[in-house]
């Protein structure tokens, strides 16, 4: 039989954390060939020298995860239709406003047999509703999609610190099992839930709740108010999951996706870190401004996650149900003060 042949499709932080992973099992598994390649968006480092270069060059991603060696089996194409060419399976990982664009750049150039996993944490909102990433892959692409979130903070298990993930699947079960034998390791546990919409949707929505947890942090108010902002958090994310896709189930949120991610992201996140700077300058500082200050091109999810959410919620009328969502989107562009995070009004509802 054929091998698989494995393409990731981005290279950042965790991007280059999950070819790491990949490329530890092809050569170790022989139903996978041995090479990974990685689209690079290439860029041209201080030094004059393009990423892609230096990443062949020293088997590291010098820019998103400086000192760890990626694997010898990992090459990096800065051409995205010439390093998925010939790959059967693809994972996508890159910040997810940039997906769109990079899907289409794929149209037509992708094997009909293809199966593709996102673990792209976010969401398109278009004029004719929301979109999930995962669907935005499918449909633009005609390829299944299954998708991989967990309480992955991408720099520790570069480490290979002990970590749990949770693969969504919708109808092919043979293909998530491929991905779960393709991603597990010792240190990097992986199973499979059927419920697709569900694990992308914790995954998506937890970056909303860590800017809140942010907020708390940089206001100094402490461990209780952290989790008070959690649980509404949690809350929140069950209702709109459930309200937008009435299939998720109870149990994926209390998988690795679901509550394990939302803990580990408001305790050491990205989306936490620049919303905790944010609180300290009293909004005189700009997400933006932070983020390109504090994360050194690294991609925060969460401001566009809350602003694309707040779209759903204010066109179907949802808005005083869901309060947290809400307000973490008012706070980000400097409507209400940080202070507001814990005067989530008399709508209650979502908290019950
Ligand atoms: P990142 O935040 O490190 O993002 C930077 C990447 O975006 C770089 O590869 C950069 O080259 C690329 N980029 C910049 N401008 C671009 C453009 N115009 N077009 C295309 N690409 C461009 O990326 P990441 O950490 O790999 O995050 C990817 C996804 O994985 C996100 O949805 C994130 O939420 C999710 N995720 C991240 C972590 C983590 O700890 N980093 C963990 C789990 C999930
Ligand atoms: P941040 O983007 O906030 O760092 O969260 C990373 C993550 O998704 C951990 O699972």
């Amino acid at each position: 039989p054929m091998k698989n042949k494995v393409t990731v499709v981005g290279s950042g932080n965790w991007g280059s954390v999950a070819a790491k992973l990949i490329a530890s099992n092809t050569v170790r598994l022989s139903s996978f060939d041995d090479e990974v390649r990685m689209w690079v968006f290439e860029e041209k480092l201080p030094s004059g020298e393009k990423l892609t270069d230096v990443i062949n060059r020293t088997n590291e991603n010098v820019k998103y995860l400086p000192g760890i060696k990626l694997g010898k089996n990992v090459v990096a194409d800065p051409d995205v239709e010439s390093a998925v060419k010939g790959a059967n399976m693809l994972v996508f990982v890159s910040p997810h406003q940039f997906m769109e664009g990079i899907c289409k750049k794929l149209v037509g150039k992708i094997g009909k047999d293809t199966e593709g996993i996102s673990l792209v944490k976010g969401m398109e909102v278009k004029k004719e509703g929301p979109c999930m990433i995962s669907t935005l892959i499918s449909k633009t692409l005609g390829i299944n999609c299954s998708v991989l979130m967990g309480a992955n903070i991408a720099n520790e298990i570069a480490l290979e610190k002990f970590s749990e993930a949770t693969v969504g699947y919708s109808k092919n079960k043979e293909a998530a099992e491929k991905w779960v034998q393709l991603f597990g390791t010792p240190y990097f546990i992986v199973s499979a839930v059927q419920d697709v919409e569900g694990v992308e949707m914790c995954g998506t929505l937890k970056n909303i709740v860590a800017i809140a947890a942010g907020f708390v942090d940089g206001m100094e108010m402490g461990n209780n108010t952290k989790a008070a902002i959690m649980r509404i958090g949690l809350k929140e994310m069950i209702k709109f999951s459930k309200m937008l896709f009435p299939s998720v189930k109870d149990s994926t949120f209390f998988e690795s996706c679901g509550v394990a991610d939302l803990i580990t992201t408001c305790l050491g996140g990205r989306n936490r870190k620049v919303a905790d700077a944010y609180a300290k300058n009293q909004g005189k500082r700009s997400f933006d401004q932070l983020e390109a200050e504090l994360l050194n091109g690294q991609k925060l999810q969460g401001v566009l996650t809350a602003k694309e959410v707040y779209e759903v919620l204010s066109d179907r009328g949802w808005v005083e149900q869901f309060p947290l969502f809400s307000t973490v989107h008012a706070i980000s562009i400097g409507r209400l003060p940080p202070s507001a995070i814990v005067e989530l009004g008399d709508s209650k509802s979502a908290n019950k």
